[in-house]
């Protein structure tokens, strides 16, 4: 793979989502990654997991997840950069994304909007809030 975004070139085409299951992709670096995982797998979601900017790029473009849960600050590039990139791509702006953010960074609720996330997270997280939001995009959207 080139180095950069990972993204592939443009024109590739991305394979669709061969099950009803929905597919989520949890780009976090911290050890809070394996309990939402944990979490998510228990509700029925099929969940792929990401420790860095570059392998959760990768994973989007492979396996085009349904909804993306992504760390702002994660280690090699930021998580509101991958969401920009994402929501300029063609293929991948109709995938939500829901940004987390660690507690007491006020201003990443504005910086995730003005990159394009479509919902954010303040860590540390209530695992029923966690789980009502994620459950909500897929009510109001049933056809993701
Ligand atoms: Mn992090």
């Amino acid at each position: 793979m080139k180095s950069g975004s990972g993204a592939p070139p443009q024109d590739q085409a991305i394979p669709a989502t061969g099950s009803n299951r929905k597919r989520i992709l949890l780009i976090e670096d911290n050890p809070l990654a394996m309990k939402l995982c944990n979490l998510l797998h228990a509700r029925g979601f099929e969940v792929l997991k990401a420790g860095t900017g570059t392998e959760g790029l990768k994973l989007v473009y492979d396996r085009h997840p349904d909804l993306i849960l992504i760390d702002i600050q994660l280690p090699d590039i930021s998580g509101l950069t991958v969401a920009k990139a994402l929501k300029h791509d063609h293929r991948t702006k109709g995938i939500p994304i829901i940004a987390l953010s660690a507690s007491g960074v006020d201003r990443d609720k504005e910086k995730a909007r003005e990159s394009g996330c479509d919902a954010y997270m303040s860590k540390p997280i209530s695992i029923r809030e966690f789980l009502t939001g994620i459950e909500a995009f897929f009510n109001y959207s049933p056809d993701l």
